[in-house]
């Protein structure tokens, strides 16, 4: 079909003067969903051979029959192959939340249970290594997609562990006020210089990639709470110090949520 996407832009110069410029971004579109197609299918390809490639490792670790010499390659590569594994769906993930901005689901999330969960895998990644605390001020539901509200609400978490040096608190938190629902994680880890602020939420935008990926990072986790936010009308809030600590906070409007008090 020959449909033409067209965006408008004016601009008014005093009363009665406007400049109004029309662009035809049709193929700019087209060629945007083109890579988005590319990307989940790509990403949908590499499942299959991971998980079989994986199994396998796995077994041949399990068994104890691996040759000698060969149990430190044999970790790093299925250490390796996990690596590629959260990459492929974290990929995939991106590209399903970027088909659409807007309409997340309508389930309705306890909030407190959510922090339960999130708090329970950063305690299994940091491994005894950080005190984490959930402080869940007002018990409330979320309105959207679990699936998507876990991912987003864990990213921050798990984030704020590999960041933090070993014994720092890290602590969750959520309050609701006149303007929403808010969550809070704050940590006292590197911190992050505010030139790199704008940008932590591009894909594969890192302050120290080395790091990053010794942490098993992907670089695409503030991507996808960014689309995720786009998704459910929220927004998020970065404040940080080099050396300090850093906290990131969800933001809900009202319309997303239901209180024990409004319930
Ligand atoms: P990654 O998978 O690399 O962690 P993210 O998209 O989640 O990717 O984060 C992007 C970058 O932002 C990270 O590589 C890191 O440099 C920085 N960052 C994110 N969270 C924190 C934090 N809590 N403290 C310090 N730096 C952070």
């Amino acid at each position: 079909n020959d449909a033409r996407i067209l965006q408008m832009e004016v601009t008014r110069y005093g009363r009665d003067e406007a400049l109004v410029i029309v662009r035809d971004v049709t193929r700019l579109h087209n060629l945007e969903q083109m890579r988005r197609d590319f990307v989940a299918n790509v990403s949908h390809e590499l499942r299959t051979p991971l998980t079989v490639i994986a199994g396998y490792l796995e077994t041949l670790e399990g068994s104890g029959q691996a040759p000698q010499g060969w149990q430190r390659p044999l970790a790093q590569m299925l250490d390796q192959t996990q690596r590629m594994t959260s990459l492929v769906n974290d990929l995939l993930l991106l590209a399903r939340l970027e088909t659409s901005e807007r309409n997340s689901g309508r389930e309705q999330i306890p909030v407190r249970e959510l922090m339960e969960r999130v708090a329970g895998e950063a305690r299994g990644l940091s491994a005894g290594r950080h005190q984490i605390s959930v402080e869940c001020l007002q018990d409330a539901t979320l309105t959207g997609d679990a699936t998507e509200l876990h991912s987003a609400f864990a990213n921050l978490a798990l984030n704020a562990v590999k960041y933090s040096p070993a014994g720092g608190p890290i602590q969750l938190r959520w309050w609701v006020d006149s303007r929403g629902g808010h969550f809070s994680v704050q940590d006292s880890g590197i911190g992050i210089d505010p030139i790199h602020i704008p940008r932590l939420t591009e894909r594969f935008y890192r302050v120290d990639a080395g790091r990053s990926r010794d942490s098993g990072g992907t670089g695409l986790g503030l991507a996808i709470v960014k689309h995720v936010l786009l998704r459910h009308s929220g927004e998020l809030g970065v404040d940080s110090t080099p050396g300090r600590g850093s906290t990131f906070t969800l933001h809900f409007p009202p319309s997303k949520l239901s209180t024990a008090a409004s319930a």
